[in-house]
């Protein structure tokens, strides 16, 4: 009786459970088909350097275009590639159409493409990067994979081995959301990233809080003595930006250049940034 009775009182629970279950095995049933179906797209939001007054580069951000949901974001979707495994070929899709695209860009701009953590698992990660770089005919030095600080909770001594591999590629490695771990100050130990990108939780209330402008200070310098480059991301404004600059960080990404965008826009901005700095050249 006791059984039944907890029974009972878990129904409730257990139906809302169920209903999160069979929207999850749906979602996963749609992954799979948008993987054959090719319902991603890449936006693209520039890197830009205060100091060369240029687009750096151009960091590649999936979305799913989903036929009833409409565009769906990475924050919803990835998770449940990761736990399926779909982010494999996503992944695989994503390095592929970046560099691609990228390959009709000039020399100086870069392409940047996250890394999930779980295909660190996968020994088959260098040859992707390396088929998706031949396949383009792009120059490893080119791309620039950001990984983030989750990669080290598991094994270091694998993540590191693998990193190296992916780095004897000639590509280049990015620490993403940098202060968001638990052990920041550790992981920079581990590999010699060639870039930071400071999180934008630091970036949101440089312009209150005197801490938030002391840390980016640090981070900046810390990262200069380690021959690292930095970028802040999440800049909106133009006093986020100033506190950037005054703090020695002079790679911004964010609202306040743009948001990330179709590839349609991406030939018009990398022409834009050069009419300016022409400009500002030629001008008496
Ligand atoms: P992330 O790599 O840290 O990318 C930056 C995110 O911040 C992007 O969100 C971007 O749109 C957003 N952002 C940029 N500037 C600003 C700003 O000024 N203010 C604010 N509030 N947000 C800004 P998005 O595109 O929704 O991507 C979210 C996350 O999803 C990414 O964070 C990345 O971790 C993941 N992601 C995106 N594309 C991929 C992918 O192809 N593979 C994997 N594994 N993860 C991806
Ligand atoms: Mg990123
Ligand atoms: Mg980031
Ligand atoms: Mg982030």
């Amino acid at each position: 009786r006791a059984k039944n009775e907890g029974r009972n009182c878990s129904c409730f629970f257990e139906q809302a459970m169920d209903l999160e279950a069979r929207k999850r095995h749906q979602m996963e049933l749609d992954m799979r088909e948008a993987v054959r179906e090719g319902q991603f797209i890449l936006n693209y939001q520039p890197l830009f350097s205060l100091e060369q007054d240029r687009v750096m580069g151009f960091e590649a951000l999936v979305r799913w275009q989903h036929p009833l949901r409409g565009i769906v974001s990475p924050i919803e979707f990835i998770p449940l590639a990761e736990d399926t495994g779909l982010i494999v070929p996503i992944s695989e899709w994503v390095l592929n159409e970046a560099c691609q695209h990228a390959r009709h860009w000039p020399e100086s701009v870069r392409i940047a493409v996250n890394l999930s953590p779980v295909l660190f698992k996968n020994p088959g990660l260098p040859l992707m990067v390396m088929q998706a770089l031949d396949a383009a005919k792009l120059a490893p030095n080119r791309l620039e994979l950001e990984v983030t600080e989750s990669l080290f909770i598991e094994n270091v001594e694998r993540t590191t081995a693998m990193l190296n591999a992916l780095r004897e590629c000639g590509v280049r490695i990015a620490l993403d959301d940098f202060g968001t771990g638990y052990s920041s100050l550790n992981y920079l130990r581990s590999f010699p990233f060639d870039k930071i990108k400071i999180d934008k939780s630091f970036v949101n209330d440089l312009a209150t809080d005197s801490s938030s402008r002391a840390i980016i200070g640090a981070i900046t310098a810390l990262a200069s003595a380690l021959g690292m480059e930095t970028i802040a991301e999440g800049v909106e404004d133009i006093v986020q930006l100033e506190a950037l600059r005054s703090q020695g960080c002079s790679n911004i990404q964010g609202y306040l250049f743009s948001r990330p965008v179709g590839i349609e826009h991406v030939d018009a901005m990398i022409a834009n940034m050069r009419y300016i700095q022409h400009n500002d050249t030629t001008a008496p």
